[in-house]
């Protein structure tokens, strides 16, 4: 159908005066005496389109004034009678597809938690459109960062048969039921799909690393797979990934990309969505726009583990899980420190090794591995990352501790055999950053179809 996106239709001054076809969907209709108002969305800008239609020049068809009709108008482009931009004065208004009343999204049935039980409509809502729109636009800019700064985009195995140890637990992908007469699970997973135990991967991280030294600058951006069995705000069972991988590069480094990144990602936001982002302001987070363009501006902050720990000691009191030397930060630390402490993002270094993947460089202490969590507030931990262990020595010495497999590590164990490199990189939770654009509190909110425990509508 040929037709004007409502977006360009609203703000180019060159259509006034022009008759132009205009499609979308009824969001409100007001009728008077004399005209008629309705105003239309096609998913293209956060701002309706408004159609004037004229009732002693035009009869329209009742159906197609309901809330959530489609319908396709032409009309002449006019300057908007009040405000900025145009509108349309309508000739002809057709029905493409009419709503009855029993249309889920009513104007007072808007809550989130009730949108979330209709996934395939909430779309069809201004807070859903805006999300998407802002999802849509950082995702490009998360490319044009890294292809600008000189990095190849990989595309890692989403089916693996290595399961990142430590990232989380994976999901098993196999043709086979389990059948009693296999005598072993060896046996078992020889008779499968692959002839091993195969899973959804966790992480591209391995096989980046395996680009990384080849390649130099490296990212993936795609799904990630955890069968994470807690219910949060903050965790799906399918999410997507940012890893950049990068060679020559130690845990100074890394924090300092995944700093100019995140800015680089913010200020995209910011300016490529302008009204979206006025309108989480108001509606989901006030205060947000300014958060936003202080982290688009002032520097991180970096404390180590132990730092941290003796902050987060002297507070134990407020915490349901009090901390000491040596445990693994939870969500209420990790708020605590970003909101409270620093009030802006900070990167904690330095985590003691039992808490953190075999993979991480080993520090000169002894307890310590360079990897390093960045936390912002409203969200907590929003990437995870390390320098990695260069040293083939010191890497067997870690999988042994750990009581790994080597023979499943051979590909990863020959990067540290020739001609190995020091290097580094971090994870970008993407949802995660949509949320913290954003200002949702609840990941399933940013994801089209999220996945999470026992909920895959
Ligand atoms: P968390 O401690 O929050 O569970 P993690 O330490 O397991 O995260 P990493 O393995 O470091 O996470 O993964 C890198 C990034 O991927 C995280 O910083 C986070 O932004 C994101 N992430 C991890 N797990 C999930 C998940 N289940 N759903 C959505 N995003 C996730
Ligand atoms: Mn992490």
């Amino acid at each position: 159908m040929k037709h004007v996106d409502i977006k360009k239709m609203l703000s180019d001054a060159d259509m006034v005066g022009t008759d132009v076809v205009v499609c979308g969907w009824v969001r409100t209709f007001r009728d008077s005496a004399q005209v008629a108002f309705l105003e239309l969305s096609d998913g293209s800008s956060f701002q309706k389109l408004q159609v004037v239609i004229d009732k002693n020049a035009l009869t329209v068809d009742g159906e197609a004034t309901k809330l959530g009709a489609s319908v396709a108008v032409k009309g002449t482009v006019v300057k908007a009678y009040r405000g900025e931009g145009n509108e349309l004065n309508a000739k002809e208004v057709l029905l493409l597809g009419s709503c009855p009343a029993d249309y889920p999204i009513q104007k007072k049935r808007t809550t989130l938690d009730f949108l979330r039980t209709i996934p395939h409509l909430r779309l069809r809502t201004n807070t859903f459109q805006a999300v998407f729109r802002v999802r849509s636009v950082a995702a490009q800019a998360i490319h044009r960062y890294f292809h600008e700064n000189g990095y190849y985009y990989i595309n890692a195995p989403l089916i693996t048969a290595s399961d990142c140890e430590g990232a989380g637990e994976m999901f098993r992908v196999t043709t086979l039921p389990w059948n009693a007469d296999f005598k072993s699970a060896e046996e078992y997973f020889k008779n499968d799909f692959f002839g091993v135990k195969a899973g959804l991967s966790v992480s591209g991280q391995l096989e980046g690393e395996v680009a990384a030294t080849a390649l130099g600058k490296i990212y993936t951006f795609g799904p990630s797979f955890r069968a994470e069995n807690s219910n949060t705000k903050r965790h799906l069972a399918e999410f997507w990934h940012v890893e950049p991988e990068v060679a020559f590069a130690e845990l100074p480094d890394v924090i300092e990309i995944a700093e100019d990144m995140l800015k680089y990602l913010v200020n995209a936001v910011l300016t490529e969505c302008p009204e979206e982002m006025k309108f989480f302001d108001s509606f989901m987070e006030k205060g947000l726009l300014e958060k936003l363009s202080h982290v688009a501006n002032a520097e991180f902050a970096v404390c180590t583990y132990t730092e941290a720990i003796s902050i987060l000691e002297k507070e134990n009191a407020r915490f349901e899980f009090p901390v000491h030397w040596g445990s693994d930060l939870q969500s209420e630390h990790e708020k605590f420190l970003t909101e409270q402490v620093f009030k802006r993002p900070v990167f904690v270094t330095n985590y003691p090794k039992e808490i953190k993947s075999f993979y991480m460089k080993q520090n000169a202490d002894g307890k310590t591995v360079a990897a390093t969590d960045l936390l912002v507030p409203g969200i907590g931990e929003i990437i995870g990352g390390s320098e990695r262990e260069a040293d083939l020595t010191k890497l067997q010495a870690a999988m042994r501790a750990r009581g790994m497999d080597e023979s499943a590590y051979k590909q990863y164990l020959d990067l540290r055999r020739f001609g190995t490199v020091p290097h580094g990189g971090f994870g970008l939770g993407f949802e995660r950053f949509v949320m913290y654009c954003t200002g949702i509190e609840n990941i399933r909110d940013v994801t089209l179809f999220p996945r999470s425990v026992k909920n895959i509508m």
